[in-house]
């Protein structure tokens, strides 16, 4: 437990297109985990239109609740809805003045970019820009990433009642990309340090594990509290993440050898599921594994997305050698070779099938890696014998190593599509590494049948 009052916090996201869903906040799940890292107790996210009124009431309902700092997104561009410098200047008693050099500044980012665009009107957008030089009095100003400046703004009056906290401000404009460096400006400032000074200071441990049901991971918790480790001196967070389980615990410095303990009592009761515990996501172990290798995919049901993963990061191209998407039968006989016969006879989702694939996609690119995947998406194509969610997997490697599995995937099509997905860099991760026989591949789902060469 924390030993002195946490420090709080209030985010307002505002934006009639995120009130109305046309688009989903971004920046509230990111704010809220930069404030995790500084110790800071994220109290609401609070998401608001356009609408002066409703961004007064936010602003307002977070003062009331004594939070030491407020953070606002968006709002802050040239036109007339956007609104936030002016509600936050209102809020904290600081009447609007214009920064003549900022202005001088916000002019000389314009002039850039209208040498892009030759076309434009520059005295309506000097005008219009004009109005992002009016800023609160007394406020910092965070330098524009765009066009917007943010801001960092104190009340102007702070009270005289003893305990009583009155917010800082933190003003920052709605594109993610340029609020996550304006972020880091802003909590480098003055200011904001004040704010947030006397915050507990936090460590976070992460431990990823695959192939498991989250209840299993809330006995193992419920047995460690039971064999005495100080479980409440840890703040432990566990969800589940595109199938697999994540348990994010925060922790004082204090209490880094409990932490030390719990992830080890954890790495020895799930030594076959924990495949992390230094943060590192199943795609960062892939990369690194293939290092030295050339992958190639036959994929059927998830319809490019295996190799669209593979292909995420930057630097791929050392190990990815190619992808075939065999969706029909036919594609399946023509590019990777899968015999029609064995097609008619095992069904083209069978684990037969999955392995011509893999062994087929391997021969096409001459890589040494191979990767077949065939399933049954949903919501039509399943019957008694083969149900929806039903895929078969496997992943060969040309020194004639292989993993096969069968798995029966929860959830609609986009859900299955992207277990699945999940589910091959898994096997992959454990051809790559040897662990050819290793149990523990049920994910959220049932395995049907193992079988490995
Ligand atoms: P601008 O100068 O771009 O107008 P702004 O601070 O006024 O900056 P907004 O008008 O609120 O920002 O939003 C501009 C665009 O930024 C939105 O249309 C949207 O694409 C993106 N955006 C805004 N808020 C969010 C958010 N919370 N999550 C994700 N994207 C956002
Ligand atoms: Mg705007």
């Amino acid at each position: 437990m924390p030993v002195s009052a946490p420090t709080r916090a209030g985010i307002v996201i505002t934006g009639t297109e995120v009130l109305s869903g046309i688009i989903s906040d971004r920046n509230g799940p990111w704010l809220s985990e930069r404030l995790r890292e500084l110790g800071i107790e994220l109290t609401q996210i609070s998401v608001v239109g356009d609408r002066p009124g409703d961004m007064e009431a936010a602003l307002r309902f977070f003062a009331d609740q004594g939070v030491a700092l407020i953070v606002t997104s968006g709002g802050l561009g040239p036109t007339a809805d956007d609104l936030t410098a002016e509600v936050v200047g209102a809020f904290c008693g600081r009447p609007m003045v214009l920064d003549e050099a900022l202005e001088g500044r916000i002019a000389e980012i314009l002039r850039a970019i209208t040498r892009r665009w030759p076309g434009l009107d520059i005295d309506a957008l000097r005008r219009s820009n004009r109005k992002q030089a009016v800023i609160p009095e007394g406020a910092t100003v965070l330098e524009p990433v765009g066009t917007a400046p943010g801001l960092v703004v104190g009340m102007r009056d702070p009270g005289t009642g003893g305990d009583a906290v009155t917010p800082v401000v933190v003003v920052l404009p709605g594109p993610p990309r340029e609020l996550q460096p304006m972020w880091r400006a802003a909590s480098e400032t003055e200011a904001f340090r004040a704010a947030i000074v006397g915050a507990t200071e936090y460590r976070q441990g992460i431990l990823r594990l695959f192939g498991i049901p989250e209840s299993e991971i809330a006995a193992t918790l419920r047995a460690l509290e039971q064999d005495g480790l100080a479980l409440e001196r840890l703040e432990i967070t566990t969800c589940l993440r595109r199938g697999e389980i994540e348990i994010a615990t925060r922790y004082e410095p204090d209490d880094a050898e409990t932490y030390g303990a719990f992830a080890d009592a954890i790495a020895e009761r799930h030594s076959n599921t924990l495949f992390s515990r230094d943060a590192t996501t199943i795609d960062d172990q892939v990369a690194d594994l293939l290092a030295g290798h050339r992958v190639a995919v036959g994929e059927s049901c998830t319809g490019g997305l295996v190799a669209a993963r593979l292909t995420e990061r930057a630097g791929s191209s050392a190990y990815f050698a190619g992808g075939v998407v065999a969706y029909s039968n036919a594609a399946k006989t023509e590019m990777l070779g899968v015999a029609p016969d064995m097609i008619e006879r095992h069904g083209a989702v069978s684990p037969e099938v999955a392995e011509a694939l893999a062994d087929g996609a391997m021969q096409h690119f001459d890589a040494d890696i191979g990767v077949g995947v065939t399933g049954i998406a949903g919501p039509g194509g399943g019957d008694d014998d083969k149900p929806v969610g039903r895929v078969c997997f496997s992943v060969a490697s040309s020194d004639g190593a292989r993993i096969t599995r069968t798995v029966d995937l929860p959830g609609n099509r986009a859900d299955v599509r992207d277990r699945s997905v999940t589910v091959t860099f898994h096997l992959l991760r454990r051809l790559l590494r040897a662990e050819l026989d290793a149990p523990g591949l049920r994910s959220a789902a049932d395995e049907v049948s193992a079988t490995s060469e």
